[in-house]
């Protein structure tokens, strides 16, 4: 019988738990988690439990709903997925470093992750199937709508970095449709290996470039957007990865990093008269969109945004 109460002590949801968890797992509802190494910056388990609990005060179903974070290194995801399926899991999020490594152990990909190349969200179906699915590409084009009211058709897109989000931010941002999409990146190899694998899907400009030799024609009107999908402004000094002062009045910058909450990157953008926003709206919408795919139901974002800053705000005081 599902109860709506732990078994036991009760589990802290907030917790970093470890594989050997699963061996006395104790929560007796449907358990979801995110999966990752390092995992105790991820402020995944207090933006989904936000939503779960303002969808049980109009579904009761979700009481028992939890969602928690586990640090798995790589060599243990193989062995413990099964586990998770076993102790009632409906679902996982993966994060660093399981994205790519997890479409090898999974028996159904979505065919935009298949694009992607990666998977953030698993689905244990009933049948015993594990299904992967990519959020990240909704969450972006989502997050772009709400920041900044445009589309993605026809569009001129800078995207800067060649790494798991930049690789699932040009796979949406093809296939919705940009007119065209400049890829910089530090390293040409890991580049060269995305522009082999991106396939525009109408004749669309897709480019590519070196970070340090910014081409003289890069689109840099208002009505630009520049994205930046590098890790560079995870750390409060991090130079911004282009220089912005040639971009007109109007054009976009956002920012994939949300912790810190403004860059030097957004920072550079704001002073030239661009249009800013970082990654807090992405992160809410991809969250939201593998939420629904578990729950077949729609999912308020306000809990979940007002969840992410009070989480993220008690963060920076705690230092
Ligand atoms: P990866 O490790 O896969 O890729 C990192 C990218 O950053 C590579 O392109 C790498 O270039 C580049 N890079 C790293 N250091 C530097 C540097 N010093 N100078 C220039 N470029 C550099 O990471 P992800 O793609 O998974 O994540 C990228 C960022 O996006 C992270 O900040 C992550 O937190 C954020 N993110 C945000 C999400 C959201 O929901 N808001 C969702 C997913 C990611 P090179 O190839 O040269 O090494």
């Amino acid at each position: 019988m599902n109860s709506t109460k732990p078994i036991g002590k009760p589990l802290d949801s907030e917790a970093v738990l470890l594989p050997e968890d699963l061996k006395k797992w104790r929560w007796a509802g449907i358990s979801l988690a995110v999966l990752g190494s390092p995992i105790d910056h991820s402020i995944s388990p207090a933006i989904h439990n936000a939503a779960l609990a303002d969808m049980s005060n109009h579904s009761p179903v979700f009481t028992d709903w939890r969602y928690f974070r586990f640090e798995i290194e790589s060599e243990h995801l193989q062995k413990c997925l099964p586990e998770f399926a076993k102790c009632g899991f409906r679902g996982l999020n993966l994060t660093i470093p399981h994205k790519v490594e997890a479409l090898g152990m999974i028996d159904w990909i979505d065919p935009e992750a298949a694009a992607m190349g990666a998977v953030n969200t698993l689905v244990f179906r009933e049948n015993g199937c594990c299904a992967g699915f990519n959020t990240d590409g909704h969450g972006l084009e989502r997050a772009l709508a709400e920041d900044f009211g445009v589309s993605m058709d026809g569009a001129s897109v800078v995207l800067l970095g060649a790494g798991g989000a930049a690789r699932a931010a040009a796979t949406r941002i093809l296939c919705s449709g940009c007119s065209e999409l400049w890829i910089g990146n530090r390293s040409s190899d890991r580049l060269d290996r995305l522009l082999e694998v991106l396939q525009p899907v109408n004749g669309q400009r897709l480019e590519g470039f070196d970070l340090e030799q910014v081409p003289s024609d890069l689109p840099r009107s208002s009505g630009v957007l520049v994205i930046n999908a590098t890790s560079l402004g995870l750390s409060a000094e991090d130079k911004s990865p282009i220089d912005l002062s040639g971009f007109a009045d109007g054009a976009m910058a956002c920012d994939m990093v949300y912790n810190p909450a403004e860059t030097v990157f957004l920072r550079t953008a704001e002073k030239h008269g661009m249009r800013v926003a970082n990654g807090l709206s992405m992160l809410v919408h991809q969250a939201a969109r593998s939420l629904e795919i578990w729950s077949g139901e729609e999912v308020p974002v306000e809990p979940m945004f007002l969840a992410a800053r009070q989480t993220l705000g008690d963060k920076e005081e705690t230092g």
